[in-house]
């Protein structure tokens, strides 16, 4: 990456040093507040590991849920510091705040290779308004800051961007390293052909990937609910599917643009009401009738775009092909995660890019046979759209 990573920091700029680490423990909890997934914890252990076999005292900082700048009881990360404890085999200290003196007198005491885990950042105004006070108040207890939370990367905040205006050394984490390696890397040097899967409900939400994915990529499937705004571009009946009315003219321009680029389902699997037990048919997509909704793609279309897959050196994919939720209309995205699992052991590089896509490749029980699963919906989408990150663009160059 263009930016300086913690893997080129040594023990000799490490050890003994408070090292301040932003990561991204915003794990679900269920109502007893025991975590119910702990990836996002797991993701974060390569770079906890290289600090302290380097001597460090490593500081964790992270956000949970949304607490608004105030203390919720059910938001604190007592359960993350447990979690943590055990999958790193040593006891982290639990800090009841993210910064004053209580704080830098734990961080003080940390022995080398030693670590503390702040209190949820988002207690404290501070961080989402990135207050130069509050991150002035972060970087009192941080000689080096790392930068590990791809997923809050695409925000600027106290702890991911204003933190790094206080500190002499800021630089990215491992995890961060991996993200911008295979996201960027399939933006601007990829192995071609470049397919991109994008799905999902919205045009509107993904217009912005869209357009930069056709400028890059060879081939752009597009599913999900999404489809019949561009089917009624073309003149097609939609019956009740999903439509975006104000997003038909642009979809007909992107069609236009494309070039034969774009390839889209052509048959649809329908429902005679949105609801996991609805009655259902495939059809092809000119066939839809009124009264019907278009809920998954259908088999035909799966072996079109296993086809336009068949030969791909890289394929990014963002959004479900369908309403995956539902088990009856989640055939068609659990066939794309099948392909894409298949794909890899061929040699294909496959990047899931956040958010419901992982979900489904984790459904399906294939998540691990993908070259990379991002850990950021938001932030992956705009790394895709070309957009630079402020948590990113804050580091020092390399
Ligand atoms: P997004 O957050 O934009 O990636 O959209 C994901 C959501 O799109 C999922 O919750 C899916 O259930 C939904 N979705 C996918 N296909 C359809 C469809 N044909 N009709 C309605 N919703 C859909």
């Amino acid at each position: 990456m263009s930016k300086k990573s913690v893997a080129n920091l040594t023990e000799a700029d490490l050890s003994g040093k408070r090292v301040f680490v932003r990561v991204d423990f915003n794990v679900p909890l269920n109502e007893a507040g025991a975590i119910t997934d702990d990836t996002r914890i797991r993701a974060a252990l390569p770079t906890i590991k290289y600090l302290t076999e380097k001597g460090a005292k490593v500081v964790l900082g992270s956000h949970m849920g949304r607490p608004k700048g105030q203390v919720v009881e059910s938001m604190r990360l007592t359960p993350v510091a447990a979690r943590l404890s055990e999958l790193l085999g040593q006891d982290v200290v639990k800090c009841d705040d993210c910064i004053g003196d209580a704080v830098s007198a734990t961080v003080s005491g940390l022995s080398n290779g030693q670590v503390a885990l702040l209190e949820n950042l988002r207690f404290n105004p501070g961080e989402e308004k990135n207050d130069p006070e509050f991150a002035k108040q972060l970087a009192a207890n941080a000689d080096v800051y790392v930068n590990d939370a791809f997923g809050t990367a695409h925000r600027a905040h106290g702890s991911t961007e204003g933190v790094t205006h206080h500190v002499d050394t800021s630089v990215g984490g491992l995890l961060i390293e991996k993200e911008l390696k295979f996201l960027k890397g399939a933006i601007e040097a990829p192995k071609r052909p470049l397919v991109a899967i994008v799905g999902g409900s919205k045009v509107s939400s993904k217009i912005g990937v869209i357009k930069t994915l056709l400028e890059k990529c060879d081939k752009l499937i597009i599913g999900g609910g999404m489809i019949f705004t561009f089917y009624k571009a073309q003149g097609l009946a939609v019956g009740g599917s999903l439509v975006e009315e104000d997003k038909v003219d642009l979809a007909k321009s992107l069609m236009e643009q494309a070039e034969g680029k774009i390839l889209l389902p052509t048959d649809v699997v329908i429902a005679d009401n949105f609801a996991p037990d609805a009655n259902a048919k495939t059809v092809s997509v000119k066939e839809i009738p009124d009264g019907w909704m278009g809920l998954d793609i259908g088999p035909d279309s799966v072996k079109v775009f296993q086809d336009a897959l068949a030969d791909c050196g890289t394929v990014i994919w963002n959004g479900p092909m369908g309403v995956f939720e539902f088990d009856k209309f989640a055939v068609g995205t659990e066939a794309i995660a099948n392909s894409l699992a298949e794909l890899t052991g061929k040699g294909c590089i496959t990047i899931i890019g956040g958010g419901d896509s992982v979900a489904a490749v984790e459904k399906v029980g294939v998540a691990e046979k993908m070259s990379h699963i991002s850990t950021g919906g938001g932030a992956s989408l705009e790394l895709l759209e070309g957009k630079e990150l402020p948590g990113i663009v804050a580091l020092d160059d390399a």
